[in-house]
């Protein structure tokens, strides 16, 4: 989709216009220059702006605060040096900013592009690019020839680097700066990494009367006329209709906007006069059979030239870039400024060293640079996305591979078996009811291999729900523990905490091997003792939440540290337990496996190991689909199912960020269900605001029997393990992720019986219908996952929560991995063989850059 795509409509400013005024703001005759300290002032405000703009304009929560209060806060706290105009303006920014969380998303776009336009327009008023000499001196230049055809300058003459502000580029005038700046585009080679979204395709050029229905073409037409206006029928539907022609026939295109919001005669005239009669358009996309003939209906359109400007030859016959565009902004005028900046690639240097790319058979940087841009054809720009994709996953791989070194480096304990010591992992297995399976072997020999050397493993387990991790973390820990070191295995919560004790503690004291649990609600006097135990070594084994990161915590000799649920645990807290001074081996584990991409890119700098297999004897869970409407089908099988001495779970979709409601849906469903249908059932409760001792009896009286039917919300998600539960009812399923249903639904079928899932849907969303789908086919929690992945982007998988997620302009997880592959290769290599790049200034300074990037981006994050 190109032009014309549902721009929302634009309604008043929240900001004085004269905020943007450039004439507002006058520069000041400073002593000193105010530059320095406005960039500082300002630099990170635009960051938060690029990085608001990156997520979706979502008021992103950062580590210590939302994007608007950061901002509501900082722009109260300008430079010294800033003109009165100016504050005055920023005053009126900050109250708007405080207001940013009301406001709908065209707003919200409305306000960041202001931002970053004043902010841009302020840097030009403190110091001005040097003017274009005046014309009389101009005469005494010397003659144009001197200067090599189609290079380009800056205003004041200089060559145009990357580093070079737009507005001081000859070519791009002060208007189209301040627009792009609104775009966040301030320097050169932000707006030649502003890639293309779309490309229209002339390859495919026919004349209008050559169109045929079922394929794909683009025609190049003139405007007639063209008229938006509301659907006669659909009162929440507006259309868009072009007449175009060219010298051999006439065509009608529509375009299509479902909502009510677009159905505002402002809204619609805005539509109608980006087609002014006149222009001359392109148009893209499956040509359909219609009454009138021929026809596109929502194809890719682009406007080529306004009304009455000859088409431009150049246009024709190869691929037009389609750019994301911004109010005030044209297509056209974007191209032309990108097409102005295109000659000065001819100097950037390439940071892949000239070998690599040889061997690789990847593009010279500014020659992909330039296809990007203005590809020949397909093959090109291909060529070129191949080089610009490698490029972004060889950065992010290179800077994992560096993480990894680091931790390599590191000494750790190898934990070699004392002499003569207790093989308590032998003696566990006589204990086992059950031999391990393949799979559980082949991960514990690797674990057990790693922690045998003397750098630190940093593992990662992944493993689909019940396919038995935590028998291998148990045999893990015994490895430390007859290594002589004491082992601590981490949960994300108590619930899973207490459960995981639960299970150990059933275990280790026929090995004689001592264990603790430690979390938040462990009673002060416990807590000092259990500490004590860990300091003089008595206590062998410790199980806790995050709790076991706080400072007191400390052992006399910790050997392994296991992380349950991993994607809980971030990258940050992982990198806290090191910054402890702990250098203990690390193994973490999760039950909701991550696509094999995403994991590298985001797990890159551990080592992967996956249990495949699921202990014998499992029935597999049957899943079915089901409206919203049609409960009274789930009800009945939970009935049926408690006839036969089974127990049932029902699921609300309890998003974290808001517990409140949580809360009440709980509650209420809960009350429902216990008065109402299950009357003559017995029906827990468990949720995340309960005490700890409340949520243990709820789960306990489920586990024993007592209560039949357990309302939950997602904490039951990880861990809790009832072989009875036999049915798990989920509510809403559309509004979970498609790994986590899989992850909650692990929570039936760990017995023997056939065990059933039920998705309750909200019933009129094709599409989210069709996402559950995939649950209904498939048992594989791998291929559930890339199918997420696929459908809802990495984000979505790994939480929001989760940071770390890698900068990825072009790149595509789902679409790339050869590539991704390929550079996880070679940045290993690079790294193994310089590990400070020292050999490799360009990759080393493309590095820096990037962590610059990232670091100013965190301070928000
Ligand atoms: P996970 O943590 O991977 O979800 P668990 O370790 O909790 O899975 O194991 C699920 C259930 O399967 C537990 O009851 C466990 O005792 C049992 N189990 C583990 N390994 C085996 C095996 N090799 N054979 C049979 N049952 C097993
Ligand atoms: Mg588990």
């Amino acid at each position: 989709m190109a032009a014309g795509h549902p721009h929302e409509a634009a309604g008043p400013s929240p900001i004085a216009e004269s905020a943007l005024n450039p004439q507002s703001v006058k520069p000041l005759p400073a002593a000193t220059d105010p530059l320095p300290a406005y960039e500082a002032w300002s630099t990170p405000i635009q960051q938060a702006c690029r990085l608001e703009a990156e997520r979706g304009f979502g008021d992103l929560l950062g580590r210590q605060e939302t994007f608007s209060s950061f901002l509501a806060r900082t722009l109260q706290q300008p430079p010294p040096d800033l003109p009165p105009a100016a504050i005055a303006n920023l005053t009126s920014l900050a109250v708007a900013y405080a207001g940013y969380g009301e406001l709908c998303l065209s707003r919200r776009q409305q306000l960041v592009r202001q931002l970053r336009q004043a902010l841009h327009q302020w840097r030009v008023a403190l110091r001005p690019p040097l003017a274009v000499a005046p014309p009389r001196l101009r005469l005494l230049e010397p003659p144009p020839a001197a200067v090599p055809s189609g290079s380009i300058g800056s205003v004041a003459g200089a060559p145009v680097l990357p580093s070079t502000p737009l507005g001081e580029v000859r070519g791009i005038g002060p208007r189209t700066a301040t627009r792009l700046a609104g775009l966040g585009l301030l320097l050169v080679a932000d707006l030649l990494r502003h890639y293309p979204r779309d490309y229209l395709d002339y390859a495919n050029l026919v004349p209008i009367a050559a169109l045929e229905p079922g394929r794909t073409a683009t025609v190049v037409g003139t405007v007639r006329r063209s008229h938006a206006f509301a659907s006669p029928r659909n009162p929440n539907l507006s259309i868009l209709e072009i007449h175009l022609h060219d010298v051999t026939g006439r065509l009608r295109v529509s375009r299509f906007f479902a909502g009510r919001r677009f159905t505002t005669p402002a809204w619609l005239k805005s539509q109608q006069r980006l087609f002014p009669p006149g222009a001359t358009v392109a148009v893209s996309g499956l040509v359909k059979e219609s009454p009138y003939g021929p026809a596109f209906s929502d194809p890719l359109m682009e406007v080529l030239e306004s009304a009455g400007a000859p088409v431009r030859s150049e246009a024709i016959g190869r691929l037009l870039p389609v750019y994301g565009l911004t109010e005030g902004l044209t297509a056209d005028t974007l191209r032309k400024a990108i097409q102005t900046l295109l000659p000065s690639l001819e100097d950037w240097s390439d940071p892949l060293p000239e070998l690599l790319r040889q061997r690789l058979g990847l593009l010279p940087l500014n020659k992909a640079l330039q296809a990007i841009h203005q590809p020949t054809d397909q093959a090109a720009l291909q060529a070129s996305r191949r080089r610009l994709v490698f490029d972004e996953f060889l950065l992010l791989q290179l800077s994992l591979a560096q993480r990894r070194h680091q931790l390599r480096q590191r000494p750790a304990l190898p934990l070699d078996p004392l002499p003569g010591g207790l093989e308590l992992v032998s003696q566990l297995r006589s204990i086992l009811p059950f031999p391990f399976t393949g799979a559980q072997e082949r991960v514990l020999a690797e674990i057990r291999h790693d922690l045998r050397r003397p750098q630190p493993m940093a593992r990662l387990l992944q493993g689909d729900v019940g396919s038995g991790k935590t028998v291998v973390a148990l045999a893990a820990l015994l490895c430390a523990i007859e290594a002589g070191c004491q082992g601590a295995l981490m949960a994300p919560t108590e619930v899973l905490a207490e459960q995981h004790f639960a299970k150990l503690a059933h275990w280790l004291p026929q090995l004689h091997v001592s264990c603790g649990l430690l979390t938040g609600s462990t009673p002060a006097k416990r807590r000092r003792e259990l500490l004590q135990d860990l300091v003089n070594g008595q206590l062998q084994i410790l199980i806790g939440t995050h709790a076991l990161l706080e400072d007191p915590v400390q052992f006399a000799r910790l050997g392994l540290v296991v992380v349950d649920e991993q994607h809980r645990f971030g990258v940050r807290q992982r990198n806290r337990l090191l910054a402890k001074g702990l250098q203990p081996h690390l193994l973490t584990m999760t039950a909701t496996p991550i696509p094999r991409t995403l994991a590298l890119s985001v797990h890159g700098d551990l080592d992967v190991s996956q249990i495949d297999e699921l202990p014998p004897g499992r029935t597999p869970i049957r899943t079915r689909l089901l409206r919203a409407g049609e409960r009274d089908q789930a009800w009945e099988m939970v009935r049926e199912q408690v006839a036969l001495g089974q127990r049932a779970y029902v699921v609300l979709p309890l998003v974290e960020e808001s517990e409140k409601l949580d809360l009440r849906s709980a509650v209420e469903v809960h009350r429902h269900l216990a008065e109402e249908v299950f009357a003559d059932l017995t029906v827990g409760l468990l949720h995340g605001r309960l005490s700890s001792e409340a949520k243990q009896a709820a789960i306990g009286a489920f586990s024993r029997g007592e209560s039949q039917v357990l309302v939950s919300t997602t904490v039951v998600e990880v861990g809790v393990d009832v072989p009875e539960a036999s049915v798990m009812v989920i509510e809403h399923a559309e509004r979970f992720g498609l790994a986590q249903l899989h992850q909650l639904r692990g929570r039936v079928g760990r017995g023997a019986a056939a065990s059933h899932c039920v998705l309750l849907h909200g019933g009129n969303n094709a599409q989210a219908r069709q996402r559950l789908e995939v649950l209904v086919r498939s048992t594989d929690g791998f291929e559930i996952a890339e199918m997420d992945l696929r459908l809802r982007g990495p984000g979505q998988v790994l939480g929001t929560k989760q940071s770390g997620l890698p900068d990825l302009a072009l790149a595509s997880l789902t679409d790339d991995a050869d590539l991704l592959e390929l550079a996880r290769q070679e940045a290993q290599a690079i790294v193994q063989q310089d590990p400070g790049l020292d050999a490799h200034p360009g990759l080393r300074q493309a590095l820096l850059d990037q962590r610059q990037r990232q670091l100013e981006a965190a301070r928000l994050n």
